[in-house]
């Protein structure tokens, strides 16, 4: 990981995470070389130091610790196979989001060439990359995290260690995703149907963000009893929920928005009435979602 005593890492992609991850490895005295298919986005990195190398095979040549951050896994096959006979005693600090089974499939792949794959779920926006508080999953094999863990501090602060299954910090990451996608897509609703009716999203944000700071609550609340299967409705009861869910979706219509999202919304709830949950608590669509629809 370092040549002489400056340490030393390889970031191949420069979209917005990996021009923060070099910039991040940089002002932490790294000495930095990059690969990027648009060469141009190193402009910045290389008048602070870091060096672009002009082929892939020398950027996977130049250091043992190569943290790709690429867009998905098609992407990384895409650069690192011209150039696989370089990725022999490799240590690939994987940071591009894919499913846990191609995040397995790619471990495989490197392993058949020589190369350990570190999986990693970086649970933070590009301005958050090399602060204390940023956070990153990782999965993979231990002693490989154990040796280059500092290097994986510059990138986020905090690291978490999950297990030698690739896969599983790729699925963490899709766990937070799998709700940060459909919050922020209920946020956007709720700011559509706030400008049908003549309000900005200024105007809402303290009661949306009163809104989002009560789940947490209820997601220590339900915890324990979903995972026991208890579904007991109380003032949580389905039949109310659904008679919400219906209200929600009519507000839209009558607004004249989109209602692609209360729809959806409304049509799981109709789904736990028709399978007999009315009286259960709304807890109880969790089960009607862990199965593909009939
Ligand atoms: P981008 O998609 O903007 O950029 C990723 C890089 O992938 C670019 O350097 C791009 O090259 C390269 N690339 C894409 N396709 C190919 C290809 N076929 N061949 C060669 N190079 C390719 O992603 P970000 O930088 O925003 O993010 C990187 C990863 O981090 C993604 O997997 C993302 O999901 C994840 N992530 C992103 C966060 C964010 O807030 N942005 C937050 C957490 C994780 P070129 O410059 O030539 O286009």
């Amino acid at each position: 990981m370092s040549s002489g005593t400056t340490p030393a890492v390889t970031v191949v992609g420069l979209g917005p995470m990996g021009r923060a991850m070099a910039g991040a490895f940089l002002d932490r005295g790294y000495a930095v070389t990059l690969w990027n298919r648009t060469a141009s986005r190193a402009d910045a990195l290389v008048a602070r130091g870091a060096v672009l190398a002009p082929s892939v095979e020398e950027a996977l040549s130049a250091n043992e610790v190569v943290v790709l951050s690429l867009t998905d896994h098609a992407a990384m096959y895409d650069v690192l196979r011209p150039a696989e006979h370089a990725l022999e005693g490799r240590v690939l600090v994987n940071l591009g989001s894919d499913t846990p089974d191609r995040t397995r499939t790619a471990a495989r792949w490197a392993a058949e060439r020589g190369a350990a794959q570190l999986s990693g779920g970086v649970a933070a926006s590009p301005a958050e990359i090399g602060l204390a508080g940023s956070m990153t999953f990782y999965s993979g094999p231990r002693a490989v995290f154990d040796e280059h863990r500092a290097a994986l501090e510059v990138i986020t602060g905090r690291v978490e260690f999950h297990g030698e299954d690739p896969g599983f910090a790729a699925l963490l990451y899709q766990i937070g995703m799998t709700m940060f996608w459909t919050s922020m897509l209920g946020y956007w609703q709720a700011v559509a149907l706030a400008r049908a009716n003549g309000l900005t999203a200024t105007d809402i944000l303290a009661h949306a963000t009163d809104t989002a700071d009560s789940l947490s609550g209820f997601f220590a609340f339900y915890a324990s009893r979903v995972d026991a299967g208890e579904h007991v409705g109380d003032v949580d009861r389905l039949a109310m929920g659904t008679a919400s869910a219906e209200h929600v979706l009519r507000t839209h219509s009558d607004a004249g928005v989109d209602t692609a999202l209360p729809s959806a919304v409304a049509g799981i709830f109709r789904r736990g009435m028709a399978a007999d949950h009315a009286a259960d608590s709304f807890s109880s669509l969790v089960e009607v979602m862990a199965r593909p629809e009939a």
